[in-house]
């Protein structure tokens, strides 16, 4: 590989670009100036990295401006090394360019660095909305940062800034909470991830962030919003104006203003106001109002726009409708994994048509290369090996154990079951108790996640096992002894990414039939019964809750499972409060604190402490 810096021309007069003494603006203006329109159009394209794997050298041919891994779309030796060696080599590619401009490499590092076997993977969003601690989750993203720089990418779709309105929303989990101050609270996470100035982002251990799914993408309702093949997820948020700016765009404001957020995903989702009469929903892809007037204009976003995964052959029309329609609404940057070289022949067509302006392009390209230049790709494109040490490390996983225990909400603890006494005889049931894959859910490793040891880690069960010498384990609670001291049945979801949520479990937040049986076998046999929630999002536990002496949400807690057993023996207080209201019944969502019939099982907020200070 080229050494480091090899952007740096044989010439002693290096152009003014290449200058990392001048101001970043002056760089940009004399770079596009250099650019002919088929090098911006490379600029504005983002292909999966799978997509050109086989023949790297279209990376230089195309110009292109990105790369991504898309879920799963890993490295063949999925280590720190495995990924250094693999962007760097698409990272020499965009170098032998004309301009030597280099690539942007993102990845979803949604909880960690979580594509890569051995990182620190932490508690999903929903879960660190139940700390209320800002300040850890500033310290989990300088953690991912690291993690993720050292190996290759600079770039993270991440953090999902999104209000979850309706739990059966499949991605309920990626939000921090129902209350737009509480996702406001935790956007400390964007100067986790990329500093407290842009500026900062030039060090090697600063990653550029995306606030997504820009706006309203957790507000949709269930569904209202089949469209052709496209499920829940990607629905529609009908909604006024007023209640849109106060749930669905005040996390943007705070993105933009207060942590200078570097890009912004547009959802999937549509947006249909009911003031114009229901009925004429708008793809925010295509929605040139809030992404150009509002979001870069009256909120004065500076960054650049991502479009989400193919979300452009959403829109109406051929291809280079597409195109131009979402160019022209302000997209800057094309997720077009598997056709970026249609994409920009058709947008070059649109140009040289006349209806995409010239100066629309300039601005994009405008707002990319700036990104570039602030990261300090231009300087240092290449991987800085040095932080790859960190990686996973016991310091990074102690952070990780000390978010799931903050995260942990007591929902019931009738005569103070918990927390438990050391040492006595405890017997474990359900698949959740042993099965670190499951207790990390979807983003990890691959999109959908899966279930068994696929990263290293601590299960729930080994968490106790480190407290107590004499504990019986049963996947389906056969034989559950009566000679026990305590039970603790674990229950929940397996994992799932997008779409509609644990499709094994029928689309549901019921309780499997095997979680109930569990809970009745357990719970029936046993003096002391504490179940404990594994899952993305509440669940409903409406007829077992009475059989159970003490109820937690241990939410996906990710690599750490340790952590859960910390509050469960009393090494930390339970202090978490839920980030969501806790439905009775399924048929109760969307449900919501504010609501006027406010009837949920436990309201948002709610969590008993073990604190004795609290
Ligand atoms: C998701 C995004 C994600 C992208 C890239 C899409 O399916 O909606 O959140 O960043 O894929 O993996």
């Amino acid at each position: 590989l080229p050494p480091v810096a090899a952007a740096r021309p044989a010439s002693a007069d290096p152009a003014p670009y290449l200058d990392a003494r001048l101001p970043v603006p002056k760089r940009v203006q004399d770079l596009l100036g250099r650019m002919t329109l088929e090098e911006k159009g490379g600029q504005m394209a983002q292909a999966e990295r799978s997509a050109v794997d086989g023949d790297r050298d279209r990376i230089t041919t195309l110009g292109l401006g990105s790369l991504l891994s898309g879920g799963g779309s890993v490295p063949a030796e999925n280590t720190a090394k495995g990924w250094a060696d693999m962007v760097d080599a698409y990272q020499s590619k965009a170098l032998a360019t004309r301009l030597k401009i280099p690539l942007l490499y993102g990845v979803d590092s949604v909880h960690g660095h979580n594509n890569l076997v051995g990182a620190t993977v932490f508690p999903h969003n929903l879960a660190m909305g139940a700390t209320r601690n800002p300040d850890l989750v500033r310290r989990e993203e300088r953690i991912t940062a690291i993690e993720t720089r050292a190996t290759g990418p600079q770039w993270v779709f991440a953090p999902c800034v999104c209000v979850v309105r309706d739990l059966r929303w499949g991605r309920a989990y990626e939000s921090f909470g129902e209350d737009p101050r509480l996702v406001v609270d935790m956007e400390t996470r964007i100067e986790g991830f990329q500093g407290r100035n842009r500026r900062d982002m030039a060090g090697p251990e600063r990653v550029l962030a995306t606030a997504k799914h820009f706006a309203g993408d957790g507000d949709t309702k269930f569904g209202s919003s089949r469209t052709g093949t496209y499920t829940v997820d990607q629905g529609v948020t009908v909604t006024d104006r007023r209640t849109f700016d106060r749930i669905d765009l005040a996390p943007y404001v705070t993105a933009v203003r207060k942590y200078r957020v570097g890009s912004i995903m547009p959802s999937f989702s549509s947006v249909d106001w009911t003031e114009d009469g229901v009925g004429n929903p708008v793809k925010m892809s295509a929605h040139r109002e809030l992404l150009t007037d509002v979001l870069k204009g009256r909120i004065g976003f500076d960054g650049f726009l991502i479009s989400d995964w193919e979300a452009v052959h959403q829109l109406p029309g051929d291809y280079a409708t597409q195109v131009r329609t979402a160019v022209n609404a302000g997209m800057d940057m094309f997720m077009e994994p598997f056709s970026a070289p249609r994409f920009v022949e058709a947008l070059l067509g649109e140009v040289k048509a006349g209806r995409v302006a010239t100066s629309r392009i300039d601005d994009a390209v405008a707002r990319i290369l700036t990104a570039k230049f602030e990261l300090g790709l231009f300087e240092h494109p290449y991987t800085d090996r040095r932080l790859a040490g960190t990686i996973g490390s016991p310091e990074h996983r102690a952070v990780a154990r000390r978010a799931v225990a903050e995260s942990q909400v007591l929902l019931k603890n009738s005569a103070n079951a918990l927390p438990l006494k050391r040492n006595v005889r405890i017997y474990v049931a359900g698949v959740n108790a042993d099965d670190v894959g499951n207790q990390a859910g979807g983003w990890t490793v691959s999109w959908q996640g899966s279930s068994g040891p696929i990263i290293p880690g601590t299960t729930i069960l080994d968490g106790i096992r480190q407290h107590s010498s004499d504990v019986t384990y049963s996947a389906d609670a056969s034989a559950p002894t009566s000679g026990s001291d305590a039970g603790v049945v674990v229950v929940g979801e397996k994992p799932y990414a997008e779409g509609v949520g644990d499709v094994g479990n029928g689309h549901t937040l019921n309780l499997s039939d095997a979680d109930k049986a569990n809970i009745d076998t357990v719970c029936g046999a046993i003096g002391t019964c504490v179940v404990l929630d594994v899952a993305g999002r509440p669940q409903i536990v409406t007829d077992r809750l009475a059989k159970a002496d003490a109820f937690v949400m241990s939410w996906l807690p990710g690599s750490e499972g340790a952590g859960v057993a910390d509050v469960l023996f009393g090494d930390r207080p339970f202090t978490g409060r839920l980030p969501v209201s806790w439905p009775r019944t399924e048929a109760q969502e969307p449900i919501n604190v504010g609501d006027r019939d406010y009837r949920p099982l436990f309201r948002y907020g709610y969590g008993l402490t073990t604190d004795p200070r609290r």
